[in-house]
């Protein structure tokens, strides 16, 4: 058939070692335009991981990662683990996946507002008034469109994590990385959140989403992961592996926390 899109995103097979200790096994995941695919599992089994090899913050030791259909060119490195081959072009597929962190990452000495011009300014080239204009209407979006001025530190954690969701927004990434974005929020800020990130996914937003708030990953994804030691120990689509999983570790898991 001609005209099928490419996924927006196909990671393929992904190995990872750390100290002779392979903590990715080959883990595959693709997502087409507007999937939310949640990643699950107890601490340790490689999500983190998983989603940092995704965008080369870590480097993986085998596989291959394709972006919206282009693939992201790797060679061995001296390391013995794989290194962008291209780091322009490293650096223009990272810009289409917007990360956001459990710790929120905002720079202390910069403004709300600041922060989430600075990619869209500084690696896109953006005009400043057209991302200025940008970052208003995606801190509006957010709630925060008043603290624009104002220094992290003045917010609170839920406040924080909006802006650092405004910041990865607005590169207009195709796909949004999402670890653990609310286990560092005091449990009354985690509403919030999950708010923006519901309204995301409503938007039709291709994510990948690390959590531990299994009623949310059940509302909002198209499909879930559940790893275990490194290997996808069971995944489908939410009624199933919430309401019927297979793995009787999954549903140990599940059960424990949901
Ligand atoms: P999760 O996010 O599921 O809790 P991680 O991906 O953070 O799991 O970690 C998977 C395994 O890899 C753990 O055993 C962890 O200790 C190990 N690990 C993660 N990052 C590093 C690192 N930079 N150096 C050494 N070991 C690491
Ligand atoms: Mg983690």
């Amino acid at each position: 058939m001609t005209g099928t899109a490419p996924a927006a995103l196909d990671v393929h097979d992904i190995h990872k070692s750390f100290a002779g200790i392979e903590v990715l096994k080959g883990i595959s995941a693709t997502a087409q335009r507007g999937d939310v695919i949640s990643i699950i599992g107890s601490s340790g089994s490689g999500k983190s991981t998983f989603l940092r090899c995704i965008n080369l913050l870590e480097a993986p030791d085998r596989g291959r990662i394709v972006v919206g259909g282009e693939e992201l060119k790797l060679r061995p490195s001296r390391k013995g683990s794989l290194e962008a081959a291209d780091s322009k072009q490293l650096e223009r597929l990272r810009t289409g996946l917007g990360m956001v962190f459990q710790s929120f990452n905002l720079w202390a000495h910069r403004t709300v507002l600041e922060n989430v011009i600075e990619a869209p300014v500084h690696v896109l080239k953006m005009p400043r008034r057209e991302a200025v204009e940008k970052a208003e209407a995606l801190l509006s979006k957010v709630g925060l469109y008043d603290k624009r001025d104002a220094y992290p530190a003045f917010l609170s954690g839920g406040q924080q994590q909006r802006a650092a969701i405004a910041r990865a927004l607005c590169v207009d990434p195709a796909v949004m990385l999402f670890d653990e974005p609310t286990s560092a929020l005091d449990p009354e800020l985690v509403g919030e959140v999950l708010k923006v990130i519901r309204d995301l996914a409503e938007e039709g937003r291709t994510m990948l989403l690390v959590t531990h708030e299994m009623s949310f990953a059940r509302e909002v994804s198209s499909h879930v992961m559940f790893l275990d030691k490194g290997r996808v120990e069971e995944e489908g689509p939410p009624d199933q592996v919430f309401g019927d999983p297979k793995s009787a570790r999954c549903r140990e898991f599940t059960r424990s926390l949901g």
